[in-house]
């Protein structure tokens, strides 16, 4: 038996992957395995000056939806003399903003891992010296 429940997530999957081919278009990001930059990193990664995202995993998931508007966020906010964790916080705050935007739910587990990572690169930052960084809460 076909559980109705199976079918909304099909339809909802399928919908997310055409979200997400237009707004690659939209923003003209060019997608790379890898073999394109010279990092090796096995991270997902963007290059904002060369609209270019390296090594996202295209599924269709709102965890992989919102990991694409977050790299994208970098490319929108690429301003220079911004220190790593207000890149990642700008970066995520567009991402939460096109996700409401596009009608996209994003789980309060999936905001905590962002917090959490913005956090972590706050603290070494004020760790290296840094100051002034503001609150930077999602
Ligand atoms: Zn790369
Ligand atoms: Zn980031």
């Amino acid at each position: 038996m076909v559980s109705g429940l199976g079918l909304e997530v099909r339809i909802l999957g399928k919908k997310l992957i055409e979200i997400q081919d237009r707004i690659l278009s939209q923003y003209r990001i060019t997608l790379c395995d890898g073999s394109m930059c010279k990092n090796d990193w096995s991270r997902t990664h963007v290059h904002p000056k060369k609209r270019m995202i390296c090594k996202w995993v295209r599924k269709n998931s709102i965890q992989s939806t919102f990991t694409l508007l977050h790299e994208i966020g970098h490319v929108e906010n690429n301003h220079s003399g911004m220190r790593r964790a207000e890149r990642e916080y700008y970066a995520t705050v567009w991402a939460l903003d096109k996700a409401h935007e596009l009608g996209l739910v994003i789980p309060d587990s999936v905001i905590k891992f962002y917090q959490e990572y913005i956090d972590y690169t706050k603290d070494r930052g004020i760790r290296r010296g840094g100051s002034g960084y503001g609150d930077l809460r999602l």
